[in-house]
């Protein structure tokens, strides 16, 4: 049952539809070019992060946000089949951190789920983020929503506990799959990104802390 999920959860991956992602031409596209770019250069990730000069706020969260939800996607893709109900019961980061679903609409009071199912859940409602013209405007001159980064934190908030379950219950998984130094680097990038301009509550990151003050000097 939680296979088939999976198996929903790629087809759906592989159909995202291109057109949300940067159209060439765009100011959006230029900009997640030039963040890649300076991604690829080995440069410091703490510099990486920072507004290039002249560039809009509120673009270059945009275009970092649907970069990570990519990453993220395919980071816990590498991973999926080894995270079930019967390894993952509840969508936890150790002992002491479990969270619960609540979305207004299916779950509308917090639920507590099989972590498989609730990153599911969690990611297909990223998505639907990102698809959402009033809150990612696709066309030039249509402004970002008044609630705009509001919407920005909890998409953010929410990656993270994406890390939190995968770092804390499968990080031997990346291990043998070769994928440490990647989803380090994921993290360190979404991390400095996030801090640099206060997208996640400090009490959110708490989970992650002794790995975040180990790798993120
Ligand atoms: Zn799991």
């Amino acid at each position: 049952m939680a296979h088939q999920g999976f198996l929903q959860f790629f087809a759906k991956d592989r159909t995202f539809r291109p057109r949300k992602r940067f159209e060439p031409g765009t100011m959006k596209f230029n900009l997640h070019k030039q963040a890649n770019a300076s991604l690829n250069s080995g440069i410091d990730l703490k510099d990486v992060v920072r507004l290039p000069q002249g560039e809009d706020t509120n673009d270059w969260i945009a275009v970092h946000v649907v970069d990570f939800f990519n990453r993220i996607n395919l980071l816990y893709g590498t991973i999926c089949e080894y995270c079930t109900e019967q390894t993952c019961p509840t969508m936890s980061g150790g002992p002491k951190y479990e969270y619960h679903w609540c979305d207004g609409g299916n779950y509308k009071k917090p639920t507590a789920l099989p972590a498989p199912q609730y990153i599911s859940l969690l990611m297909e409602w990223v998505e639907a983020q990102i698809n959402d013209e009033h809150i990612f405007p696709v066309r030039v001159g249509v402004p970002f929503p008044k609630n705009y980064m509001q919407v920005i934190k909890k998409m953010l908030t929410r990656l993270f506990r994406v890390f939190v379950h995968v770092y804390i219950h499968h990080f031997d998984k990346l291990v043998a799959l070769g994928a440490e130094a990647h989803i380090n680097t994921c993290y360190k990038h979404f991390y400095y990104f996030v801090t640099e301009y206060s997208l996640v509550d400090k009490k959110e990151l708490e989970p992650l802390r002794d790995m975040t003050e180990r790798i993120c000097h």
